[in-house]
């Protein structure tokens, strides 16, 4: 049974054959706007690594150091309830967004677009021309002129492919770590491998895969359904204004004089006049394709435009609905518990963790002790010194047998410090221990204080314990 129109996939022809897109570049308001936005994400994914904010980079993961630098925020691996608000903000922005304005990440957004459309597309058109030339070029037999263009054109999608892979590894080694890797790849063999296998799929990518990215290997354009409603905002064809379609001077015909120039513009190749479609990445292009024809033919721009399935057939374009109130006021409560947690962050954190060994150890003069880790992690750009004490229990006392405890700035030091009790007769109890730093810094921390089991006429055992 043949398949009806819109259960094909326009890139896939007969015996599955790949139908080679040449979208016609258009400019307008919209596309204008985007393109403007797609740079300043390029370039804020380009420089992040590259300058400094708070004195580190202002984006990166260093990872071996479980450390993360996010524009002048510096999170430990115990920050992890911070990186749960960062994630569960991203999460609910996409719930938000999506329910609002559709797939608005896809076409505004998403790298794979902001990639091939801002950049990847425009390089093409740069050194082979226009749709029509492309195609020709394509089909043309190898002479030095397309060994010359497709040459010049894949030298520049590499250094493109090659900027991206460097500043995502730098993301991760820093930029002195790139530095380091290009001197010598061996040193960094673990970044190398990344760098030559994202700068490989990249270009597997723009030289071939394209817009199959967006068609069928993109979770999210299949997840989308299940997040907007018939009030989404989303790019489409006005039907009832445009059909028939017909010439324009013909007074019986709608709008749409079947130009096709929506089509020809259309980086997945679809016609927007067929409906809503899952290939659909909300680019634009299509609104601003058609508005150009209508200001040729002076007739009113919108003929495909941002609107709801709703609006389009007679209700109201209703963009508050519960559903996007409750996902906006997730967010908000997300976004003020970040701030507030932010707001209540402590320059230092310190905890109490005990080594793996003995639990406790009963000393040749009887005391009870044990062995114990301080651990302070200095979240300030200055270097510490800190002290401990015992606030409880008032027979308690504590050796610290590195008296003088320092830790570099935005460093973790790890001190073990001994707990003593005067008697085995102890039973197991909570110690307190105050931390002071020289900077005015105070805070306790709590110890559970080990002790060997009774004996069976009541006394604590006398031997080490295990
Ligand atoms: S139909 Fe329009 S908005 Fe959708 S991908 Fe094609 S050109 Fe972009
Ligand atoms: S660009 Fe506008 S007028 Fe031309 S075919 Fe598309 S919808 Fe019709």
């Amino acid at each position: 049974m043949p398949l009806a129109e819109n259960d094909t996939v326009t890139t896939i022809g007969e015996g599955g054959r790949r139908v080679w897109l040449y979208p016609l570049k258009v400019w307008g308001r919209f596309v204008t706007a985007r393109t403007l936005f797609g740079w300043f994400l390029f370039a804020a994914l380009l420089v992040a690594p590259w300058i400094d904010v708070g004195g580190h980079p202002a984006m990166m993961f260093d990872i071996p150091h479980r450390r993360f630098y996010l524009w002048g925020l510096t999170l430990f691996a115990t920050d992890a309830n911070y990186l749960l608000f960062l994630f569960g903000s991203f999460i609910f922005s996409v719930f938000l967004f999506t329910a609002l304005l559709g797939r608005v990440w896809c076409g505004w957004a998403c790298p794979q677009t902001v990639f091939l459309e801002g950049i990847i597309r425009p390089i093409e058109q740069l050194i082979e021309g226009k749709p029509s030339q492309r195609k020709k070029l394509d089909n043309a037999p190898w002479t030095v002129g397309k060994v010359w263009k497709k040459g010049l054109k894949l030298t520049a999608f590499l250094v493109v492919a090659g900027a991206i892979s460097t500043t995502v590894v730098a993301y991760f080694i820093g930029r002195e770590g790139i530095f380091e890797a290009q001197a010598d790849p061996f040193s960094h063999p673990a970044a190398t491998s990344i760098f030559i296998v994202l700068t490989a799929v990249l270009m597997f990518d723009f030289t071939w895969f394209r817009e199959q990215v967006c068609i069928v290997a993109c979770p999210y354009g299949r997840f989308q359904s299940v997040l907007m409603d018939a009030d989404s905002l989303t790019i489409a064809y006005d039907a009832e204004r445009g059909e028939p379609r017909g010439k324009a001077r013909d007074p019986s015909a709608g709008d749409c004089v079947d130009c096709k120039k929506c089509v020809q513009v259309c980086p997945t190749g679809i016609d927007i006049r067929k409906g809503v479609q899952m290939e659909c990445i909300n680019c634009t292009a299509c609104i601003d394709a058609c508005d150009s024809i209508m200001d040729k033919l002076g007739r009113e721009r919108g003929l495909v435009r941002y609107t709801s399935e709703n609006a389009l057939a007679g209700g109201k374009l209703r963009l508050l609905r519960p559903r996007v109130v409750l996902y906006a006021i997730v967010l908000v409560a997300i976004g003020t518990g970040f701030a507030t947690a932010l707001t209540l962050r402590q320059p230092v954190e310190i905890a109490m963790t005990r080594p793996p060994g003995d639990p406790f150890v009963v000393r040749p003069d009887g005391q009870l002790q044990n062995m114990m880790r301080l651990r302070i992690a200095n979240k300030t750009d200055a270097p510490r010194r800190f002290t401990a004490t015992v606030v409880s229990p008032a027979d308690g006392t504590l050796h610290a047998p590195i008296a003088d405890m320092r830790v570099a700035p935005q460093q973790v030091g790890q001190f073990p410090v001994l707990l003593i009790r005067p008697s085995a007769e102890a039973r197991a109890t909570k110690f307190v221990i105050r931390v002071d730093g020289d900077d005015g810094y105070t805070d306790t921390v709590d110890a559970v204080f080990l002790a060997p089991p009774p004996s069976s006429d009541g006394k604590a055992g006398s031997d080490e314990g295990r």
